[in-house]
């Protein structure tokens, strides 16, 4: 801006600035007006966040939580749903209770409301941020919709360890990718003014390094050095935080030997002093409670030192609503510390504008037009189509022919509960497409098809049962497997293509459920081997929460498609896919290995100091190798293949030096040479071949999805400045280092296209 424009703006700029003081003014004083007015017992009520209970079962008026939330020991409501529930109990808060505080109404609202997308690491292989944004937006429509007004997501834990269930809930191994995700989801959630009411609080999850568990063991010790936290697994948090989230959830496990829910150094230090984040954080699910398990101590203990750590709400345990009060007493808390948590929560639901209008949420009309309506169950459909990762396609078997017979074969084939993948609390299991109606309807009239289950999820009952709860059972087959596989065998013999439906069902990833064993199930990988044997061709759709050991299937099944678990819409957008009607351009962000000894395998990973000598899988003595297995991953970040293809060329840089505020331009030519229109994702990664500490063999520092006619080419410019090149040295000071930088460009981590640059 010049200065003569500057003079121009400046009364606008100046009233900006008054208004914006003179906002927080007002919002300061009305939040110590209230805090002055409370009692110490209303005070630490604010801080209790009790699951709804017996709430649900519309005994609102005399239940033991609504006696509580009448007497102010409630801050906020856990996974109470719908309109006229939520407001009868809101009316006790603000009718009954003497100050008239209104609640806030939590909920895990991850991949959608009841219009379900993708589960998170799916959305991920989108590479598409700004449709990962809408599904956020849409959700927060839906939810506000039916009273909520607080998500716990977005879950941006790192992850480089499939063995751990929770990595269906993330964005896969790369922290930019993270990053940008997570900031989408929380703009996409909180919107640009958290009090209109279609727009929900966020809160960003597991703080910090739940995904990082020793062997992949949900909720085990967590042990790492701050640098690597630093580089390679905080930066998604910050992002969240640096996008305005309201809320900040501590996780389960322990960080330098103290649990991250009484750990100082993470919630104080570095979140608030070092990260600048003002809103709140709540516990995970009773973990003031579970650090008595942890060795911490009692729950008085526990819950003061979550206290004195920075945690502001508990939820569910009830360590604080029980035991704070006497700890004050005793001088192992503050008052100082309970006010400012206090403070903390009314700003959010101030922010949120429920002091004016504690019913925002509520309005019926909504509820009724606004969910799960055609429009967005096609927007859906449309996402689930975008997150799927065509692993292989042997002489261009897909897409499937609008001719003939499919032999529709496998436990996932028929079954609405699976689609929607985990933590999807909110939906209407019921109501989701299976892949044999989605089949039937999108293959046309043309095609015949037929079905039969083949097999049960896996031989054992018990496992079976573990990995279907929560009502996403698989109707468990009586008749004996080999009656199943005949059944199965007789109608492969009449196709002309057979559609192995097979993989994992919903609950076998997710919340503890860590595997040590990540083939595909063992009845279902019979299966899939008698199914081969027919000769027909076999085309796998695969259903998965994470990733799995495919190096068999990867060398004897001709097609595999990845879809993850697609959600409300899976069968129509699953069946959309496999003939063509959309084209797969879903790109993996979480590293496919070998097998389970291979993990962690990640593409981000250092050279050592005898790095692999060749890349084509031959065996060279004292590098860092396996003797026993190829030291490539089956399939790496980044890969995800197309009906159409790809070429890259052209790769170059506008300089080959940078300095100062310098940017250098990165173009590459990219052009679709198959016979399909189609969208590629092409990234960008940049290696940093000197440094004071050791750098990465690769890392992801860009990338555009970009659609292309047949016979096109698009020039893409990617622009890098030294903000790209920047790290955490040995002395944590994020700073970019002079010397040779290597660009590399193509549709996958293993590109080998490179340029090279000097920071001077
Ligand atoms: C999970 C959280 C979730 C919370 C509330 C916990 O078990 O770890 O991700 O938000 O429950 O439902």
């Amino acid at each position: 801006m010049n200065n003569r424009k500057t003079l121009h703006y400046l009364p606008l700029l100046l009233f900006c600035f008054v208004f914006t003081i003179t906002q927080a003014q007002e919002t300061n004083s009305f939040i110590e007006g209230l805090l002055n007015k409370m009692t110490l017992d209303e005070k630490i009520g604010q801080l209790n966040l009790p699951g709804a209970g017996d709430v649900i079962t519309g005994q609102a008026k005399s239940s033991d939580i609504a006696n509580k939330i009448a007497a102010g020991k409630v801050g906020g409501l856990l996974s109470l749903t719908t309109v006229e529930k939520i407001r009868e109990v809101q009316k006790i808060a603000v009718e009954k209770s003497r100050l008239k505080i209104p609640l806030l109404f939590g909920l895990d609202v991850i991949h959608g409301y009841k219009t379900t997308f993708p589960i998170p690491l799916g959305l991920s292989t989108s590479w598409d941020i700004p449709l990962i944004e809408k599904t956020a937006r849409m959700a927060a429509q839906e939810a506000s919709a039916d009273g909520i007004n607080w998500t716990f997501s977005p879950m941006v834990d790192i992850s480089r360890d499939p063995r751990w269930g929770r990595v269906s809930e993330g964005s896969g191994e790369d922290p930019y990718l993270g990053s940008e995700i997570a900031k989408a989801m929380v703009r996409g959630y909180q919107g640009d003014d958290l009090t209109k009411n279609n727009t929900i609080m966020s809160c960003v999850k597991h703080f910090a390094l739940y995904g990082a568990p020793e062997a992949g063991r949900d909720y085990n010790t967590v042990d790492m050095s701050r640098i690597r936290m630093y580089n390679e697994y905080l930066p998604p948090y910050k992002a969240a935080i640096d996008a305005g989230v309201g809320t900040v959830m501590a996780s389960f496990n322990e960080i330098d030997g103290i649990p991250a829910t009484g750990n100082k150094w993470l919630l104080t230090d570095l979140l608030r002093k070092q990260w600048g984040f003002e809103g709140f954080v709540v516990s995970d699910y009773t973990g003031v409670n579970e650090m008595i398990a942890h060795g911490m101590g009692d729950l008085q203990t526990t819950s003061a030192l979550a206290l004195n750590a920075g945690l502001d709400m508990d939820m569910v345990g009830e360590g604080f609503l029980t035991t704070l009060s006497k700890s004050l007493t005793e001088g192992k808390i503050k008052i100082e510390q309970i006010d400012n948590a206090v403070r903390r929560i009314l700003k959010a639901k101030y922010d949120l504008g429920l002091f004016d209008d504690p019913y925002k949420y509520c309005d019926v009309n909504r509820a009724k037009k606004e969910i799960f309506t055609k429009e967005n169950r096609y927007f859906a459909r449309e996402v689930a189509t975008q997150s799927m990762v065509l692993l292989k396609n042997e002489n261009q078997l897909l897409p499937l022919k609008r001719t003939g017979t499919i032999a529709l074969i496998g436990p996932l084939a028929n079954t609405s509960e699976n689609m929607a993948g985990t933590w999807s609390v909110s939906t209407e299991q019921s109501k989701s497409i299976a892949l044999l109606e989605g089949i039937r309807e999108v293959a046309g009239k043309k095609v015949k098809i037929h079905y039969a289950k083949g097999s049960n999820l896996t031989y054992d009952a018990e496992l079976e049962k573990r990995a279907t709860m929560f009502g996403k059972g698989l109707n468990r087959d009586e008749r004996s497997d080999a009656e199943l596989l005949n059944e199965a065998l007789e109608i492969a013999s009449k196709a002309d293509v057979i559609v192995a439906a097979l993989g994992e069902s919903s609950e076998f990833s997710g919340e503890s459920s860590s595997r040590t064993n990540l083939e595909i199930p063992d009845a279902q990988k019979d299966l899939l081997k008698a199914l081969l044997k027919t000769g027909k061709p076999v085309v796998l759709v695969l259903f998965t929460g994470r990733p799995l050991v495919l190096k068999e299937e990867s060398k004897t099944v001709p097609a595999i498609l990845n879809v993850w678990f697609p959600g409300s819409e899976a069968g129509l957008a699953i069946s959309d896919v496999l003939f063509g009607d959309v084209n797969p351009s879903g790109k993996l962000t979480a590293t496919f290995p070998q097998n389970v000894g291979q993990i962690p395998i990640f593409y981000n990973h250092k050279n050592t100091g005898r790095p692999l000598q060749n890349k084509d899988g031959k065996f060279v003595k004292f590098t860092s190798s396996y003797i026993d297995e190829s030291n490539e991953p089956v399939y790496p970040f980044g890969y995800g293949l197309s009906y159409t293809s790809f070429n890259y060329d052209n790769l170059q840089l506008s300089s080959d030096k940078m300095s100062g505020n310098d940017t250098i331009k990165v173009t590459v030519d990219v052009s679709n040479t198959g016979d399909f229109e189609g969208k590629e994702v092409v990234q960008l990664y940049v290696r940093d071949l000197v440094g004071s500490v050791t750098r990465p063999v690769k890392e992801l520092k860009g990338f555009q999805k970009v659609a292309l006619k047949k016979g096109e080419t698009k020039s893409l410019t990617f622009s890098l400045t030294q903000e790209d090149l920047k790290f955490y040295n040995y002395d944590l000071d994020f700073v970019a280092e002079f010397g040779e930088f290597e660009v590399f460009v193509g549709g996958s981590s293993d590109t080998t296209q490179k340029a090279t640059f000097t920071l001077e």
